[in-house]
């Protein structure tokens, strides 16, 4: 089973939205009240923590009983957050008029392809802008909790789904090797690089703008880094979105039932390189490419292996012996072949992971946790 979560857009009247917006504010106000409360009282245990709040809060709103028990969830779900990140006190304005709102299946429910959501007053039923994928979860996942959204004027709906998982199914023992390399972002031993010049350079750019404004830390200056990282992070999501689709349809079209990853733990220590490449192996979001990777393989039947990426970019892929890569180019001293340094690298991941059982039994076994921290 794996968690899947779709935003959908809803389609509100002014009315709707007006309602939609009350229950906003209201829920925020609830949800501060019980962080006063908490404060108070020293509590964030969420069993005490409902014990001491409920009827209170209860008489004093319009909200209904279970959208408080979702507040109250919401509020120690924010001190977790807190006491996780080691961070102060949880402020008592910490949720925002514009926060979003908690819902449950007790809360939400589907009305004849329509979303039903509880406001202060009833329940109101709107029709959802649904995509491809969306549709696809509805009719095949299982919806959870779910947060509604007010976002560049618009309502959204973020729910999660449990997704069964796609059965394996083997079709060949072929590997496809993805190499992440600091010269272009993926390549795979089909011999297709992605990324490259144009990415770099915009990660180049983000980089030293990054800087730039941190060096300034004037307060505008502050507010521009957090409005340009904030971009920086969509267009690294997005790409990896694009790069991981074109990774696994690649898979699909080629045969192969594998894919083969590095292991990143030591990609950072592994990679020596200049400061300037280094910032950017840094700022590149690795581990979302390799989850991007493997929950989209998944939902194809693929199968991801982790391999341990030592010596790939060092040995020659065809004869196996040390070489040494300059810049772009590997060049292998003992049979004289010459190959793109990140091609030769993922050739040796597939080769890797075909080693280790037959590419079809269980290697490896992806430790994601481990993988991906
Ligand atoms: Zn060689």
């Amino acid at each position: 089973m794996q968690k899947r979560t779709a935003s959908i857009k809803l389609v509100t009247t002014a009315q709707e939205s007006a309602l939609l917006n009350a229950v906003q504010r209201e829920s925020a106000r609830v949800c501060n009240t019980i962080v006063l409360l908490a404060h108070k009282n020293n509590c964030g245990n969420h069993v005490k923590l409902h014990r001491l709040a409920y009827y209170p809060i209860r008489a004093t709103t319009n909200l209904g009983s279970q959208m408080v028990c979702n507040a109250l969830k919401a509020v120690c779900n924010a001190f977790k957050s807190m006491k996780s990140k080691k961070a102060k006190e949880l402020p008592v304005s910490r949720f925002k008029p514009t926060s979003r709102v908690h819902y449950d299946k007790r809360t939400y429910s589907f009305k004849d392809g329509a979303l039903s959501l509880c406001t202060l007053s009833r329940r109101i039923v709107l029709p959802m802008a649904l995509g491809k994928p969306q549709k696809e979860y509805l009719r095949i996942g299982t919806p959870k909790k779910a947060q509604l959204i007010y976002r560049n004027k618009k309502w959204f709906f973020n729910l999660v789904f449990d997704i069964p998982d796609v059965p394996l199914s083997p079709s060949s023992d072929k590997v496809l090797g993805v190499d992440l390399g600091e010269n272009v972002v993926a390549a795979t031993y089909l011999r297709k690089l992605y990324g490259g010049r144009q990415l770099r350079h915009k990660r180049d750019c983000a980089v030293a703008q990054r800087k730039r404004l941190q060096r300034k830390g004037t307060k505008s200056s502050q507010r521009k880094l957090k409005k340009t990282s904030d971009k920086e992070a969509r267009h690294i999501k997005h790409t990896n979105h694009s790069l991981s689709k074109a990774i696994v349809q690649e898979a699909l079209n080629s045969g192969c039932f594998v894919i083969a990853l590095e292991n990143l733990t030591n990609i950072r220590d592994r990679i020596k390189a200049t400061k300037r490449v280094r910032y950017r192996l840094h700022g590149w979001a690795w581990a979302q490419l390799q989850r991007f990777i493997v929950y989209k393989a998944q939902a194809v039947g693929l199968k991801v292996v982790f391999v341990n990426p030592a010596y790939t970019s060092k040995t020659c892929a065809l004869c196996k012996e040390l070489s040494i890569r300059v810049k772009h180019r590997f060049v292998c001293k003992v049979c004289g072949i010459q190959r793109h340094s990140d091609l030769n690298a993922s050739l040796n991941i597939s080769r890797i992971a075909a080693s280790a059982d037959g590419a079809t039994g269980a290697v490896n076994h992806p430790n994601m946790e481990a993988a991906l921290a």
